[in-house]
């Protein structure tokens, strides 16, 4: 492997394609190891605390115990999400697990741009309450992990497990690109790790309660975000 360090603008085209050339057949954990190799504590992990989130924390705390991890408190999740950060917290105390919180209150946000933001204008409150918030997270930061898997919708088939990332100007890694569901919760239940109940209870995805609902028989894992609207992307992703 190269031991130039990578950042945002070194990653030409060529070298990206060549770095994950050479990650091509190495596993979660030697991406990770890769990654905090390459960027040490310039990488943070922006964590929805999902069903991957579970994988991925528990495998960065083998690598990284003191690993710094985001989560765009929209102020909107559900409280079993909540409730699972405590109990990631309690479980790997080392970790840096920081709550990134947007500029507005709900209240200011809903009396600036009116109520349910998230029915009239989706865009915007992603915007406002997950985009601007990892903007200015990134803004710290040389690169960012993700969960990411390619099987979970078209729009992320392509992941790589390097990815340049125009939308923050940074480098996205994603370990668990190659990662199927079934993957995910074997590694969850062999381990014993905490997750999120609403899995338990129809939910594959799980994101803002007003732009969340369960999954019946069996659609892909990210039919019930922002169900009925065009939206499949909170924007983080592109
Ligand atoms: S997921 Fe919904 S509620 Fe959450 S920030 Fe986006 S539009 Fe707003």
């Amino acid at each position: 492997m190269s031991d130039t360090l990578l950042s945002y603008k070194t990653l030409t085209t060529e070298r990206f394609e060549a770095v994950n050339k050479e990650l091509e057949n190495k596993d979660a954990l030697d991406v990770l190891k890769w990654a905090y190799g390459q960027f040490g504590d310039g990488l943070v992990y922006a964590c929805s605390f999902g069903a991957e989130g579970m994988v991925l924390v528990d495998l960065i705390s083998r690598v990284r115990p003191d690993a710094r991890i985001v989560f765009l408190d929209t102020h909107f999740h559900f409280k079993e999400t909540y409730e699972v950060i405590k109990r990631v917290k309690a479980k790997y105390p080392k970790l840096r697990i920081e709550m990134k919180e947007p500029s507005l209150s709900a209240e200011e946000q809903a009396a600036q741009y009116g109520p349910e933001l998230w029915k009239t204008d989706p865009d915007m409150c992603c915007r406002l309450r997950k985009l601007q918030p990892l903007e200015e997270v990134l803004q710290g930061a040389v690169a960012w992990l993700s969960g990411l898997r390619r099987e979970q919708s078209p729009t992320r088939a392509h992941t790589q497990f390097v990815n340049i990332d125009r939308r923050f100007e940074s480098i996205k890694i994603c370990p668990l690109i190659h990662w199927k569901w079934d993957d995910v919760w074997n590694y969850i239940k062999l381990y014993h790790l905490p997750y999120n109940e609403l899995h338990d209870k129809g939910y594959p995805s799980i994101g803002c309660e007003y732009c969340t609902l369960p999954v019946e028989g069996g659609g892909d894992s990210r039919a019930g975000r922002w169900s009925g609207s065009h939206k499949t992307e909170c924007g983080l992703h592109q």
